[in-house]
């Protein structure tokens, strides 16, 4: 079988589409949030779609450890340990300090809290050293111990992971007919590592569906994250259906971004507060909170028309919640 129809099951399910009664009245369109938060080991969010097949192809390839990069309060690492741990296998995090610290306990509170919970084996590189390079050391001492490693890729974002994102696309395609009747005029995300936009991108094109995905961009303020989403929509389209006509729809926006990465904005902030007191649910300072001040600037400046439908894809990440804890301080 072509290794991109190869996958695990992380997730046991669908995860929930729900109405947003409140946010949707207070701001206009009909809103609705696919709350990929749901499930899964290791405290969920949207990394695990990913790893469905990412770490497939990994026990394809007969690994017995998963080693991954990021900050101590990453969201990625801390979702693999937590597959790993279900599987068997065993993980290796290097972390290196990519955000200031926003408070005494930053790198021990949130993420980097329940990765030392399941006994994560975490190595502190050199803040000069460099993932890939330092990765790939760790892998060749493993072979050489006998050991089988396999190295994920940056946020998951490749081909394998990011097909999980098309996945995600089909069941809101199917979720929303019932509720809807039809596919949504906009699907409102975050943009890290590019890959869950370019799953939804490829997903709602090869559907043939009128949807557009909007796309707040977190990390890249320049044309970089652009040129990664198209590219890797491009791959995903090729693979699935080669030589078709489609035209990928979506927009991304890099001006939410704020001063740079994990720092958070005051309009995020704002969304975060919105988000808690009308809906009860917890946007994170880091993503989720850039998307959702994104898509309350462009419903005010009527670029989302009041008559229109949006879906907001919950990536997860509340463990960040806590890690910021002094954010309205
Ligand atoms: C990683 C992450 C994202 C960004 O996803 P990419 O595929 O890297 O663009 C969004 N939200 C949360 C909570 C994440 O952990």
């Amino acid at each position: 079988m072509n290794k991109i129809h190869n996958k695990i099951k992380l997730l046991n399910q669908k995860s929930s589409l729900e109405f947003l009664p409140n946010l949707s009245n207070k701001l206009g369109p009909k809103i609705y949030i696919k709350r990929d938060d749901e499930g899964g080991r290791g405290g969920g969010g949207n990394k695990l779609r990913k790893y469905e097949r990412i770490i497939a192809d990994a026990l394809n390839k007969k690994a017995d450890t998963l080693i991954i990069a990021g900050h101590f309060q990453s969201n990625a690492s801390r979702a693999l340990v937590g597959a790993a741990c279900q599987l068997g296998l065993k993980s290796v995090v290097v972390c290196k300090t990519m955000i200031p610290e926003q408070n005494p306990t930053f790198n021990e509170n949130g993420n980097a809290l329940l990765m030392k919970l399941m006994n994560a084996n975490i190595i502190t590189i050199k803040q000069e050293d460099d993932f890939q390079t330092e990765m790939e050391r760790i892998a060749d001492n493993l072979s050489k111990e006998g050991k089988s490693p396999y190295i994920i890729p940056f946020g998951g974002s490749n081909l394998l992971g990011s097909l999980g994102y098309l996945d995600c696309a089909n069941e809101i395609i199917e979720q929303f007919k019932d509720l809807e009747g039809k596919s949504p005029d906009y699907i409102v995300t975050s943009a890290g590592s590019g890959g869950t936009m370019a799953g939804l991108v490829a997903g709602f094109a090869l559907a043939r569906t009128e949807t557009k995905v909007l796309g707040f961009s977190v990390l890249h303020k320049d044309k970089t994250i652009e040129g990664i989403v198209t590219h890797l929509t491009n791959e995903i389209v090729n693979n699935i259906k080669p030589n078709s006509n489609i035209k990928p729809n979506f927009q991304l926006d890099t001006n939410l971004v704020g001063d740079a990465y994990g720092i958070p904005t005051e309009k995020g902030k704002r969304a975060i507060k919105m988000f808690a007191e009308l809906e009860g649910l917890f946007l994170c300072p880091v993503y989720t909170s850039k998307a959702m001040a994104g898509l309350v600037e462009y419903i005010k400046e009527n670029k989302i028309k009041k008559n229109e439908t949006v879906v907001f894809i919950y990536t997860g990440g509340m463990p960040l919640v806590h890690a910021y804890y002094n954010l309205y301080e």
